[in-house]
């Protein structure tokens, strides 16, 4: 053997001498794996009798582990609570019921192909490269989703009455503000220190083409806001500028305005055609798996060399033991759950906590929003229904689907928990009016999915504090006897898909590992 390797020659050998799971554990630490992406796992053929796997939970991280170690030849149980496949993968349509704690709603939409809604998985950022390359593998057709629109309106009990801006004059004044502002405060000494004359002119052409300010640095209006009047056949009048005064009383820029630049909320991005539903459904046709539904899992119990598990079906108590177990139950809820995990791995469960969200969806019998320039996107209130969101899919039909309430604030989503269905349709419409005046004509119908109230979810994504995440997510990553913690909260990107099936992934080359290992020892 050679005494010096490359690394191509050293990754070759440990190819072949520890097959895939190794292979990625060198590569990892050689930093040879952009970290940025998941890496799928190529799962090792099963051989001899140790095959059977128990999967709890059959959302779309289990799904795609199912999906994974069928085709390297293993035998699949799914156990799920709920009466249906997907998880917090959930598409509402006509006839569908929403699961909510003591008070199920049957949606009312009229049954046509796009009046749909979306009650979690939205969008589909770019870089989620496992997600995509699953519906490529899959056949899943994809859309452009809408997610900024200019044209959308920001309104703010707070600032200029309450009255609804386009979001377009909004964000250029408040750019131009900020630039005029910019270019008076510098101070010429510290901008003579810092930077040489030619830096210093390219600097102040940058905050001049930035707020769209004329020559003497002064924001006087900027077609970036739109119009007042004309542009097409008659001269394009100039909008006055909003009073800064009062864009400052307002939330928007707090967060609104800024969010769709951060990297998993940023165009473009996309949607299943027909459905975010499609992602996980299109798995179903390639699976074998017995899928037991209506089961609740009630212990998970690790025994030397397999994982046994007990859960109720038709009311009677049932038994399953196999050899691995992959385990996608909200932490939540699994933390609630008896079983014999060691203290640390129970304490690490013990630490999630779950965010609460809601969606609240009228069916409309108009597309009043398009008429007004609005084709999807978002506008923003700073009311508690928060967001309404315009469909980026059936544009120019009669009808449509829209969110009137997309709220991330706990406090928010547990006010609307506590009404009755009805209550909170009329609560959103009282709030929507503010933002579309003559909104309320326009409803046919409603429904909300208030996640925390969701059953077996109790909440819409698990989150961990800072130091629980330091001291115990690569402990839940590890397996556990022949148990392993999975779904997207066993991730750094807890409320995606993407992680989901990062630890779906991250899971399989664990398991990897462990077969391989038994195969050589
Ligand atoms: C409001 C909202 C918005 C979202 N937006 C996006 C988005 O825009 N883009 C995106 O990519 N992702 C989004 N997500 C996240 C995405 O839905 C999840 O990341 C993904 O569906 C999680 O899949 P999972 O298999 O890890 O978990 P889950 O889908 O939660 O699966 C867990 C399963 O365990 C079952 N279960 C619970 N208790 C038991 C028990 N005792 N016994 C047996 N089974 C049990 C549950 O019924 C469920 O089926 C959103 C989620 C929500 C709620």
């Amino acid at each position: 053997m050679p005494r010096h390797y490359s690394r191509r020659q050293l990754l070759q050998w440990v190819g072949s001498a520890g097959g895939s799971a190794a292979l990625y554990q060198v590569s990892v630490a050689l930093g040879l794996l952009p970290l940025t992406r998941s890496v799928k796992a190529q799962v090792v053929k099963a051989r001899g009798e140790r095959r059977s796997v128990v999967l709890l939970g059959a959302g779309l991280c289990n799904l795609a582990i199912t999906y994974e170690l069928e085709k390297a030849g293993f035998d699949c149980t799914i156990i799920e609570a709920s009466g249906r496949i997907g998880g917090r993968n959930l598409t509402v349509r006509s006839g569908d019921v929403i699961d909510e704690i003591g008070q199920p709603q049957k949606c009312e939409f009229d049954d046509a192909p796009h009046l749909y809604f979306n009650a979690s998985v939205a969008r589909i950022p770019a870089h989620h490269h496992l997600v995509l390359g699953y519906c490529r593998e899959l056949g899943v057709e994809l859309e452009v989703f809408i997610t900024e629109n200019r044209h959308a309106l920001v309104q703010d009990d707070n600032a200029y009455c309450g009255r609804p801006l386009q979001m377009r004059e909004y964000v250029a004044d408040a750019r131009g503000f900020m630039s005029e502002l910019m270019s008076k405060a510098i101070d010429t000494r510290v901008f003579d220190a810092e930077f040489s004359g030619e830096d210093a002119e390219r600097l102040s052409a940058f905050i001049r083409a930035y707020g769209d300010l004329d020559k003497q640095g002064r924001y006087k209006g900027s077609d970036r806001a739109g119009y007042a009047s004309g542009g097409m056949t008659t001269p394009a009048i100039k909008k006055g500028t909003l009073d800064f005064s009062e864009l400052l009383k307002s939330n928007f820029w707090r967060r609104g305005m800024h969010w769709a630049e951060a990297q998993d909320y940023a165009a473009p991005l996309m949607q299943a055609v027909g459905g975010n539903d499609k992602i996980f459904k299109a798995f179903l046709p390639h699976l074998k798996a017995r899928i037991v539904m209506g089961a609740q899992v009630q212990t998970v119990t690790l025994k030397e060399e397999a994982v046994q598990i007990s859960y109720n079906e038709d009311g009677q108590r049932k038994h399953i033991t196999a050899d691995y177990c992959f385990n996608s139950i909200p932490a939540n809820i699994m933390n609630g759950i008896p079983n014999n995990f060691s203290k640390n791995y129970r304490g690490g469960l013990a630490s999630f906590g779950r965010g609460k969200l809601m969606k609240i969806a009228f069916q409309m019998k108009e597309r009043f929003w398009e008429r007004q320039d609005i084709y999807g996107g978002i506008s923003w209130t700073n009311q508690p229904i928060e967001q309404i969101w315009y469909p980026s899919h059936g544009i120019n039909k009669q009808k449509g689907i829209m969110l009137g309430s997309y709220a991330w604030t706990n406090a928010h989503s547990e006010w609307f928990g506590r009404m009755t269905p009805q209550a909170r349709l009329d609560e959103a419409i009282r709030q929507g009016t503010k933002v579309h005046p003559n909104y309320a004509d326009y409803i046919e119908n409603g429904v909300s999915v208030i996640w925390h109230r969701m059953n077996h979810q109790l909440g819409c994504t698990s989150s961990l504090s800072p130091e629980a995440r330091n001291k115990y997510l690569k402990l839940l990553q590890k397996p556990e006897g022949r148990h392993y913690m999975v779904g997207d909260q066993i991730s750094y990107q807890p409320g995606w898909q993407e992680g989901a099936l990062s630890a779906a992934h991250h899971a399989l080359h664990e398991f990897n590992t462990r077969v391989q290992l038994a195969k050589t020892g």
